[in-house]
């Protein structure tokens, strides 16, 4: 039997349970369970009761496990990448599924390479005083279907490393996907440590609502991360909250269009626009707005789209019916708005799948819905701009301030421009290029707290000072 069929008879039920298809073919794949809220409170049980012994292994040990989770990973990688893909509908090839499980390796490795060392705040001869970092106990984990794997590790790996047990809900989108992940990772881990449960409802509030869980980490929609915060008051529950964005981009007037239309097209379109630091909004420079629209549209109209497991595609389908529909919403009021379809914004509606074309809209009015409400799809709207000042103030005025861009030849008129940027990350010359080693986080509505780096291990810790 091959892996990818070992792996999925390990996590599937037979019979009952909720089918899942394959969003580019509509095939059966499997079943996953359905899970209640008893078992998300025995899961949670399971946690409390092995966290002690896993927060008193010595932090070698810890790093030892966090190793051989991703050597685990590694040996999988193949097998993870096809369910990845099936589930999901991103393609093997391209910055996709094969990448998504090689981050998981690397979001594994760095934060176990990472110390977190006791710091001495103060030792000046009268007062003494260290920071410790102390586990928190039992973290719960809510993923999303866009990065299910790669996320899930984002949030599950730094818990563990700073002595925590975690319980995890994956989207109910891609549940095999999360299920298949913590299946690999508990061939490493002491049982109880990481507990997954299946389903979808109730299970991530009931996480959120119980007294016995320290801290949420969450990525989704800003809706629901309010409700979050909402129901964390209860235990004055911890939270980090990763709640997407509309991210900018600003091109400058003196960008080589060629040059850097490989990079836009990638910053907007990875995942299929998928991604919750994608660039969803352009602003370009009057000058050179026609060369940069028609370079994009060049790079575009090459870059294949289809079943995720022919080799041949970089993008997919959209995960879902109901992203489906929020990107045809949002293409059909820019066209209605009399904006330029450059590419694109025509679905065939008859074809099996959720495959949304490739769509680039120019000469769109900067308050059309396609440039202020997050698409969270293939469809990006290219604003002309002629005065920077007013690029800025559009980049700056929504709620959303996950991530930006600025692209410029002159590295220092791009480092200026990006410090009149709200946002908790602006890229220069790239956009999303993410990093393990660098924190990320969003600034006002696309949430709070930092992830990755040492500032992501300070996040699911708890600091304890030590004075005298
Ligand atoms: P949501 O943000 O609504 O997240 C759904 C997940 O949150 C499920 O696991 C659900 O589990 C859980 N959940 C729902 N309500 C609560 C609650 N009150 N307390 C705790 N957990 C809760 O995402 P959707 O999948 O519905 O996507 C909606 C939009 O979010 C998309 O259109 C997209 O724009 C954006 N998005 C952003 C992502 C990002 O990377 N930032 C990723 C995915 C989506 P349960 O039902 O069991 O409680």
């Amino acid at each position: 039997m091959s892996r990818y069929n070992e792996l999925l008879q390990a996590i599937t039920v037979r019979e009952g349970g909720r089918e899942v298809h394959d969003p580019a073919t509509g095939e059966l794949i499997g079943r996953v369970p359905v899970q209640s809220a008893a078992d998300v409170d025995a899961a949670i049980d399971r946690a409390r009761a092995a966290q002690p012994a896993w927060a008193a292994l010595s932090d070698e040990e810890r790093v030892g496990h966090l190793n051989r989770i991703a050597d685990a990973i590694e040996a999988n990688a193949e097998a993870l990448a096809e369910l990845l893909s099936r589930e999901q509908g991103k393609p093997l090839n391209g910055p996709n599924a094969r990448f998504e499980v090689s981050a998981c390796a690397a979001w594994t490795r760095v934060p176990a390479a990472t110390p977190l060392p006791v710091e001495v705040v103060i030792d000046d001869g009268e007062t003494y005083a260290e920071m410790h970092y102390r586990p928190l106990g039992v973290v719960g984990a809510i993923t999303p279907w866009n990065w299910p794997m790669m996320i899930a590790i984002w949030q599950i790996i730094p818990a563990l490393r700073m002595g925590n047990a975690v319980v995890q809900k994956p989207s109910e989108y891609t549940t095999l996907s999360g299920l298949a992940l913590a299946h690999v990772v508990n061939t490493v881990l002491p049982d109880g440590v990481l507990n997954v449960v299946a389903g979808g409802g109730d299970l991530g509030s009931r996480i959120v609502e119980s007294d016995l869980v320290e801290k949420i980490m969450f990525t989704g929609s800003t809706r629901t991360g309010k409700k979050i915060i909402e129901a964390s008051s209860g235990s004055i529950k911890r939270l980090t909250l990763e709640l997407g964005g509309n991210d900018a981009g600003i091109v400058l007037d003196d960008v080589d269009p060629e040059a850097i239309a490989e990079d836009l097209f990638w910053g907007a379109f990875i995942n299929t626009g998928q991604t919750c630091a994608a660039l969803k909004r352009l602003y370009v420079a009057d000058a050179i707005y026609d060369s940069v629209v028609s370079a994009l549209a060049e790079v575009a109209a090459r870059m294949p789209m289809g079943n995720g497991l022919d080799e041949e595609n970089v993008l997919g389908p959209l995960q879902n019916d109901m992203q489906f529909e929020i990107v045809d919403r949002l293409v059909a009021s820019a066209k209605a708005s009399g904006a330029r379809v450059v590419l694109g914004g025509d679905p065939d509606r008859d074809a099996v799948g959720y495959f949304y074309p490739t769509t680039l809209i120019a000469d769109i009015d900067p308050h059309n819905d396609l440039v202020v409400e997050e698409q969270f799809g293939p469809a990006l709207p290219i604003v002309r701009y002629t005065d920077l000042d007013e690029a800025v103030r559009l980049a700056n005025e929504l709620d959303a301030g996950l991530g930006a861009s600025v692209w410029s030849s002159d590295r220092e008129r791009a480092r200026e421009l990006a410090a009149r940027i709200q946002a908790g990350t602006v890229w220069i010359n790239s956009h999303g290029t993410i990093n393990p080693f660098v924190p990320f986080g969003g600034a006002k509505q696309s949430g709070y707290g930092l992830e990755f780096g040492v500032a992501g291990l300070k996040s699911v810790a708890q600091p304890q000072i030590i004075q005298g």
